[in-house]
């Protein structure tokens, strides 16, 4: 994914010149491409293998984030490559509105059979943003079906990112990523309520439970300053990815939060596309959330495919799925490329390499070393003020202060800094900035494979700690000629 106006490695024009020298490096005027930057062009990717990928100009990088949180399984994974190859050799694509494919079934097999917690249908689409607009969608017919269609409004949270498209930037509250499109291309049936943000939501003296209670309490004056029947859903990532880096929900939030939904006949969409998939130690993110929890639609996508294939999901619980079928039988919506064959091949793979490995199980295990390899290190460092996140998922958020939480100023592009170093010492991190109020604040997302190994993952926490210290002497030096410039 790209970020704002900055290319993935968040590399400036000249700096990129001194990264990648001229070898390897395409000519801006040379590319067709538009490329979220009209400025410059981002390094050029040939292969990648494992943990690492390779780029035009040789440099191999040990990949940090699997791009988005997506490579779970790492690149180049001979069994995906078989099954798409299979697959291609049988049937690539069909209209998967008027036909389905053994692949498509066995998908959705894999990830429901048992229905898990409720979730008994899975739609097929190519993105994440697809999957919640289809949520959405899903979740709108539902109480047309069955006779509430004065039910017009959604409620998200500040913070939240959930996909580019029309419905889902719409419940979306990424600052940047909206600026240009309101009051035009953004819904305005929305609203929302505080993120699960404990590190700056969190009062002084509050326990977790004060805290949690007090978001659960927000939401109901929320639902109730709206008209509760007048909701659809409440959407919410179960672990906070892109806007503000893996921010985890207090113990009890979501048992309130599913307590008012039930009591309100409210939807509840989780959105996993970039924490689940396994990603913070089960398969789906919510089950870490206690006893009773489940959503009515949850979405997934980066995960899904692991990259091999552009996917996403829409995970129906039973109840919704009645209810269509007590009315009109038919989800007025697809898409051209839904469930294709070959997307549905990938994913199947991956989620085969996934349960035979037992890859959730290490990722589970492996956070836990993660965890404490970074408190342990960074995490002791004076312009580290947070750590959190779970599993192989973890976000760290930068302070120019550690007792005040102040964020640095963006102008110093400490997040773009620290992407840039690390990327020097051949390691992908995935930037983040706006944490703290949606335009000051910077933090970056780790998200390794699941099945890197132990080398590479003390490789990955030494490279960061090293890229951190020449960003802390640089950002030293740039405060202290600040002040000076300042008196
Ligand atoms: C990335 C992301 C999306 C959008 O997925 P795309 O595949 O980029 O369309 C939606 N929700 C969350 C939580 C995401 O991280």
């Amino acid at each position: 994914m790209v970020s704002d106006t900055q290319t993935q490695t968040g590399t400036s024009p000249s700096e990129k010149k001194e990264i990648n020298g001229t070898n390897g490096q395409l000519d801006l005027e040379a590319s067709h491409v538009l490329h979220n930057s009209l400025i410059s062009i981002p390094p050029t990717v040939v292969s990648a293998e494992g943990s690492y990928v390779t780029f035009g100009t040789g440099r191999r990088v040990l990949d940090g984030c699997t791009g988005a949180a997506v490579a779970i399984i790492g690149h180049g994974n001979p069994e995906v490559l078989a099954a798409v190859q299979e697959q291609m050799s049988k049937v690539s694509y069909t209209h998967t509105v008027a036909f389905t494919t053994p692949v498509a079934e066995a998908l959705a097999n894999e990830i429901l059979q048992g229905n898990p917690h409720g979730l008994s249908r899975a739609f097929f689409v190519s993105s994440g943003s697809e999957a919640m607009d289809s949520a959405l969608k899903l979740a709108r017919q539902y109480y047309v079906e069955i006779g509430q269609p004065q039910r017009t409004r959604l409620v998200s949270r500040q913070r939240a990112y959930h996909g580019n498209t029309v419905g889902a930037l719409s419940v979306s509250s990424h600052v940047s990523r909206r600026a240009p499109f309101l009051d035009a291309l953004v819904l305005n049936n929305v609203s929302y309520v505080s993120a699960t943000y404990a590190y700056r939501g969190q009062l002084e003296g509050e326990s977790e439970e004060e805290y949690s209670a007090r978001l659960v309490q927000e939401l109901d004056e929320q639902f109730q300053s709206v008209g509760p029947e007048t909701v659809i859903a409440f959407v919410a990532e179960p672990v906070g990815g892109a806007t503000a880096g893996c921010i985890t929900a207090p113990k009890g939030y979501y048992q309130g939060v599913r307590r008012l939904c039930d009591r309100y006949g409210i939807l509840l969409i989780l959105d996993e596309v970039m924490c689940g998939s396994g990603r913070t130690g089960t398969y789906f993110a919510f089950e870490q959330e206690g006893p009773g929890v489940y959503p009515d639609l949850l979405t997934m996508g980066k995960g899904l495919g692991g990259g091999y294939a552009p996917m996403g999901a829409v995970l129906a619980h039973e109840k919704v799925i009645r209810g269509l079928q007590s009315g009109s039988s038919y989800f007025v919506h697809s898409h051209t490329y839904q469930a294709h064959a070959v997307g549905c091949a990938a994913a199947l793979a991956v989620q085969k390499v996934l349960r035979r490995d037992g890859l959730v199980a290490r990722c589970a295990a492996k956070g836990r070393w993660f965890e404490a390899a970074l408190n342990a290190t960074i995490g002791q460092r004076k312009y580290v003020g947070n750590i959190r996140g779970r599993g192989l998922f973890w976000g760290i958020e930068f302070v120019q202060n550690r007792a005040t939480k102040e964020p640095f100023p963006p102008a110093l592009r400490f997040t773009w800094k620290l992407v840039d170093e690390a990327f020097r010492r051949h390691l992908s991190i995935y930037p983040g900035a706006g944490t703290a109020d949606g335009f000051k604040g910077d933090h970056v997302i780790l998200a390794p494979p699941y099945n890197a190994s132990d080398d590479e993952f003390e490789d990955l926490v030494r490279l960061l700690n090293e890229a951190y210290d020449a960003v802390e002497t640089e950002v030293d030096l740039a405060l202290v000629e600040g002040k000076r410039d300042g008196e």
